[in-house]
């Protein structure tokens, strides 16, 4: 093989050595091509993501398999049932009512100190401008309404009690002046950047502090709640520990769906990152499951209450297509009803106060948002544990009889319905997200063991390599006629490399 164009080529020549020093550039290889090893060795050490990601014989279905943990159904049936639903989902979601929401990015994190703002791009939230806001959206006030000026991160604003005995969440309060409109598809979910203390911090305090207590218990290193120490939990806290890293689980899905390459400088998909902080995890996958069937279920109790809702703010147009498809969701929902057993909780002589524990629980995690340092998380992070508080209170505040419209018309704010529709949403493109990385996955492996890939994957390497080299000869070789100095440098160069056989 020619050494110049070889892998091992180290053929320095004096033009590409001076380009390199004098311009910067990493132009000349002279080290090897990094073999890259077949993922099943490389990344997917684990033999449980290995299941999770590759296809077996004859049979297009992959784990996790069998009935998901404290519901009536199986991961199967949720894969089957959320192919259907997404469709109508997606286009549900892209309606002005469930994408813009109101809320406040300003508050003040009650728990600890927490003034550090992530400054990064990605961390940004675009706010909506009044004029972009439907008017019977914006809160009745005799001045105008919620105020559109950006308020510094931190202060004080007077809070109402913002939830009721019904509600697992403190609710973003519809009817403040405070607060901005935001337009959910312009700030889209997805890798920021946010990490570090910060984000541990808040992830921490929701297992340590508001799961009951029950990691505190367990010893060592092993702060999480995992299969083999789950038992001697009651099915309530358990289930409420499930919920919490069933939604951890989704958003770091959709932080490795959709993740910024610094290197290439694209939005990609990272299947190192899904297995590594899902895929590798049977219980965190399964969690995830669990989410969605929660959703599904409260979902499915709503949905006379949400064909009879009125869609205010939407042109008649919008509140007939957005009955469309909820009537297309609800159908596909309802031929699964039982996905989970509501009625079997909360039914011990303790019910009334474990009852009580698990929404203040809950609403303190609610609470936490406002100490996430970084604004797109907190947007994402508010929607999601609003919308996982609204299903909690669908199931366990009342039962499917008083879920009348006609009766009870006024049981949820616009924006309980809009967090619990999205939070569906998300959960349908985590478990679709799954597929995908299981297709990447495949599609890797299948290059891997293409004959000749390797080949022609260094061929291009070298030809564009050489054609960087030849291309910033041909400009220093410019530079230097026309640059006295430069022509100066260019021959110090030479006759210094010379000694050394360039
Ligand atoms: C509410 C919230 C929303 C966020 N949204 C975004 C976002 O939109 N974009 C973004 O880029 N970053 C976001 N972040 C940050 C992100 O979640 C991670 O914290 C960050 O990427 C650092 O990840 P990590 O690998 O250190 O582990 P982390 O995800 O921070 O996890 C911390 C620890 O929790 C345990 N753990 C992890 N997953 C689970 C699970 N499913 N169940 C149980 N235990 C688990 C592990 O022991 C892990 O070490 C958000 C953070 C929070 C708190």
């Amino acid at each position: 093989m020619d050494a110049r164009n070889g892998v091992q080529g180290c053929s320095i020549s004096v033009s590409r050595l001076w380009v390199s020093l004098a311009l910067g550039f990493v132009l000349v290889g002279c080290s090897d091509i990094q073999e890259q090893a077949p993922i099943s060795h490389l990344t997917v050490q684990d033999d449980f993501a290995r299941e999770v990601l590759e296809r077996k014989e004859g049979a297009n279905y992959c784990k996790p398999e069998g009935l998901i943990k404290d519901s009536c159904c199986d991961f199967k049936t949720v894969d089957d049932l959320n192919q259907e639903i997404l469709p109508d989902l997606n286009k549900l979601l892209e309606t002005p009512f469930f994408s813009h929401f109101k809320l406040n990015l300003h508050k003040t994190c009650p728990f600890w100190n927490a003034n550090e703002l992530c400054s990064k791009v990605d961390c940004k939230v675009s706010t909506l401008d009044r004029s972009e806001v439907p008017e019977p959206w914006l809160p009745d006030d005799p001045l105008g309404s919620i105020n559109f000026e950006p308020i510094p991160f931190g202060s004080k604003k007077t809070e109402r009690c913002t939830f009721t005995d019904k509600d697992f969440c403190v609710l973003e309060d519809e009817e403040s002046l405070d607060g901005e409109y935001v337009n959910l598809l312009k700030n889209p979910e997805r890798f920021t950047g946010y990490a570090g203390d910060s984000s541990a911090k808040v992830w921490r305090s929701i297992y340590e502090e508001n799961c009951f207590g029950i990691l505190n218990n367990l010893n060592g290193d092993n702060l999480f709640l995992n299969s083999d120490n789950t038992n001697n939990v009651c099915s309530e806290k358990r289930i409420f520990y499930r919920i919490v890293s069933g939604l951890h689980a989704s958003i770091s899905t959709h932080i490795c769906d959709q993740y910024f390459n610094s290197t290439s400088g694209q939005w990609e998909r990272n299947l190192e990152c899904f297995v590594s902080r899902v895929g590798s995890f049977p219980d965190r996958l399964e969690n995830m499951y669990f989410d969605y069937v929660i959703l599904l279920r409260a979902i499915t109790k709503v949905s006379r209450y949400l064909k009879n809702y009125s869609y205010c703010g939407s042109e008649p147009e919008q509140d007939k297509l957005i009955k469309k498809h909820l009537a297309r969701i609800s159908k596909t929902t309802r031929s699964c009803p039982d996905t989970f057993d509501e009625k079997a909780l909360f039914q011990g002589d303790d019910a009334k106060s474990l009852k009580t524990q698990f929404k203040e629980h809950f609403r303190n995690i609610t609470r936490v948002m406002d100490c996430i340092g970084c604004q797109k998380c907190r947007l994402w992070g508010k929607i999601q544990t609003g919308g996982v508080g609204t299903a909690l209170k669908i199931l366990f505040s009342y039962e499917e009889k008083s879920l009348n419209p006609k009766k009870n018309p006024n049981l949820f704010q616009k924006t309980e319905i809009v967090a619990l529709l999205n939070t569906f949403g998300r959960l349908s493109e985590s478990i679709a997200a799954v597929e995908r990385f299981r297709e990447l996955y495949q599609k890797r492996q299948s290059m891997e063991y293409t004959p000749g890939f390797k080949d022609k994957a260094l061929e291009m390497f070298i030809s564009t390599r050489d054609a960087i080299v030849k291309r910033s000869v041909a400009w220093a070789d410019l530079l230097c006629e026309r640059i006295p100095a430069l022509k100066l440098y260019r021959q110090m160069l030479r006759s210094s490399f010379k000694p050394l056989g360039f």
